[in-house]
């Protein structure tokens, strides 16, 4: 069957998400044939390079032989069978050594099969535990421009307009305050050792409601959805001790930026801080297989414990909770992390950095090159004093397209491009998709 062939097909059935399909009759979509390594390539042998690990889930490349191997094993035994008065090997091996790997202090683990579904499971749970010790809290507390998901719940604690303003008169009330905004600092501090003025907003928030709140959700040092923003650690310290003065739970959003995005396994890591839940998926199955954890503590977890008649369980399930190919490839995944990825992936990421700072720094539309860990992000400005372009240019959007003809898959969020490869990317391969993004820039604003 030829790509042109399956492009017709395609469009003749599919609805893409997070897309506007008229889009399609102009750029029809690439058919992946098969995947190795960074690489895509289609039926036709056109390839192009992951540069953002297919929505962020990729840690160690497609087609990985030691996943196919993790996956055949697993599929010869069973793939997936019901987790409630069943259980299974991989899933309890799975939750020991998730737990020996998250920060102190989280030590149960919830099964589910999205992030959005594991973002849901925290927010019920922290609510149900509160009317548990007969606190009446229901409101949650979160970043105005945050992203946990598409989900109502999810969307509710959401603050980006684009995903979920249309659906606002269904959503539940929630808080919100500013997130950090490290590229336009209002303090006029730099990111590294700040002490985080900016927190103001959110300590006075928890002063004032914090009572009826029960939970804060945050993606710990990068928002991801909202453009790769980065924010100190400093931050989210304050923002634990803030959370304890509070009686408020702390929810760590690590869908996107754990499994070593940030440089640490998890970026808590970094600000020495232990959510209440801490919610993992993305790349846990290495990016093969949905799976989601919601990891948390021994105090949430007793609050639900008790005799069937006294009505306290968690009654909440998904059919494909804790399946068991995606916690056989999720066991593979962290003995994979086991081969010293992290200390090479500081190497890598300080090489890409070097990369896309010597190609893009300088360029009058380039506001800021800025990194954490395996995410590089470059912003993207009209002009002078961080002056954003008119959204309506798509200009991230232009970059994306011609960089795909040079082979590389970049998928900006609005005007920041961002490089967050597989880690197992060569340096060559860096140059080769940090120059496709370069020579992309300059095709749109030459
Ligand atoms: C992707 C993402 C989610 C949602 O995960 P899905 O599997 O797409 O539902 C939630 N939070 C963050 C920070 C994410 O990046």
């Amino acid at each position: 069957m030829s790509v042109h062939d399956l492009q017709r097909r395609d469009r003749a059935r599919i609805w893409h998400p997070c897309s506007q399909m008229k889009d399609y009759e102009a750029h029809p979509p690439f058919i992946v044939d098969c995947g190795r390594g960074v690489w895509l390539y289609d039926v036709e042998g056109r390839r192009c390079l992951d540069a953002v690990s297919s929505w962020w889930v990729n840690l160690f490349g497609h087609g990985n032989e030691d996943l196919n191997e993790a996956l055949r094993r697993q599929a010869e035994k069973v793939a997936h069978c019901i987790f409630s008065d069943f259980s299974h090997e991989g899933a309890i091996e799975l939750a020991e050594r998730l737990v020996a790997l998250a920060p102190p202090g989280l030590s149960r683990v919830f099964f589910a099969d999205n992030g959005s579904a594991a973002v849901e499971v925290a927010l019920k749970m922290s609510f149900q535990y509160h009317r548990l010790r007969g606190d009446g809290r229901r409101l949650f507390l979160s970043f105005s421009d945050g992203y946990h998901g598409e989900t109502l719940g999810a969307l509710a604690v959401g603050g980006i307009g684009l995903y979920g303003e249309v659906f606002r008169p269904l959503l539940m009330e929630t808080v919100k305050v500013p997130s950090p905004d490290c590229f336009r600092c209002p303090f006029g501090r730099e990111r590294q050792g700040c002490d985080a003025p900016c927190f103001s907003a959110m300590e006075a928030c928890l002063a004032e409601r914090g009572r009826e709140i029960c939970a804060v959700i945050v993606e710990p040092l990068l928002q991801g959805a909202a453009g790769m923003k980065m924010y100190p650690p400093t931050y989210l310290s304050r923002l634990r001790r803030a959370c304890d003065e509070a009686r408020v739970h702390l929810i760590a959003d690590e869908i996107a930026v754990g499994m070593g995005r940030s440089g640490t396994l998890f970026a808590c890591e970094q600000a020495s801080v232990s959510p209440d839940f801490l919610l993992v998926s993305k790349g846990i199955t290495g990016g093969y297989l949905p799976l989601s954890l919601t990891v948390t503590t021994e105090d949430v977890y007793g609050a639900f414990y008790g005799d069937y008649g006294e009505g306290k369980a968690f009654l909440h399930s998904h059919s494909y909770t804790g399946n068991a190919l995606a916690c056989a490839l999720a066991c593979r995944t962290l003995d994979l992390f086991g081969e010293g990825v992290l200390e090479a992936n500081a190497v890598r990421g300080a090489f890409l950095e070097e990369a896309v700072r010597s190609r893009f720094e300088g360029h009058r539309h380039v506001g800021e090159v800025r990194r954490l860990g395996m995410v590089t992000a470059v912003e993207l400005v009209e002009g002078p004093e961080k002056r954003p372009f008119d959204r309506s240019r798509r200009m991230g959007h232009a970059v994306y397209r011609r960089a795909l003809e040079r082979g590389v898959l970049l998928r900006p969020l609005g005007d920041v491009l961002y490089f967050m490869p597989p880690y197992v990317i060569s340096e060559e391969e860096i140059l080769f998709m940090v120059d496709g993004a370069r020579g992309a820039l300059g095709d749109v604003l030459a």
